[in-house]
């Protein structure tokens, strides 16, 4: 028989990526868009789990933009220390909730533009929230995307540590309501599957992976 088109390989890798896991959504924690915004800051280069133990507690202390805008620095950073990073993720957080309060009423923008000129936030926390708190198009690029995606031959080497491109190439794949799951889907398998140290033997997508076969 024929190998199908890579075009259709593509798209039958994420329907057999989503089968193996579909509880495929962002672990971390937030009940609005403010909440997934400074969830998302906080998670860099910091486990979704550490920031879930952390964010009730900043969420009590600062339930609005305009509290965390008024928090004292020595206080916040007290708070968020165990993520990493803290110093600048207290400034981060203060600075964004500022910015929501000035320009824009005290809510989170949806607008891709307007997010990513947020203190904190880079087209990947935009993405995030766009996808996961408004419902819209979004396909944030993280290390684990840039990894599994490379090695299944989703986007080419060149694309492999330059996430806008890689953004790029992956949204070009699939329509735009695929994109959040399929993103959350590669992030999710990389963590569980498609580690640095690949467990191939467990995955579903063996026969369609270029590093597999390779
Ligand atoms: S076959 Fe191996 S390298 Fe390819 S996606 Fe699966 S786990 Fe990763």
């Amino acid at each position: 028989m024929a190998t199908p088109p890579l075009a259709a390989r593509r798209a039958e890798i994420f329907d057999q990526l989503e089968l193996q896991h579909p509880d495929a959504w962002t672990e971390l924690h937030f009940k609005s868009p403010f909440e997934l915004l400074a969830a998302t800051i906080l998670s860099a280069q910091c486990t979704d789990a550490r920031v879930n133990q952390v964010t009730p507690l900043l969420f009590a202390a600062y339930p609005t933009p305009a509290a965390l805008a008024g928090a004292h620095t020595e206080a916040l950073e007290a708070l968020i220390q165990p993520t990493g990073f803290f110093r600048m993720k207290a400034r981060n957080l203060v600075g964004m909730a500022n910015a929501l309060v000035d320009l824009h009423g005290g809510k989170v923008p949806s607008d891709m533009d307007a997010l990513v000129a947020l203190p904190g936030v880079g087209r990947k926390t935009a993405n995030v929230v766009r996808g996961h708190a408004f419902g819209l198009p979004g396909f944030p690029v993280d290390r684990h995307v840039l990894r599994v995606a490379s090695r299944i031959g989703l986007i080419p080497a060149s694309a492999s540590e330059d996430a806008v491109k890689a953004e790029k190439k992956l949204i070009a794949l699939l329509p735009p309501a695929r994109w959040t799951r399929a993103s959350d889907t590669l992030i999710l398998h990389g963590r569980r599957i498609c580690k640095p140290k690949p467990l191939c033997e467990r995955c579903a997508i063996r026969t369609n992976c270029a590093y597999y076969r390779r």
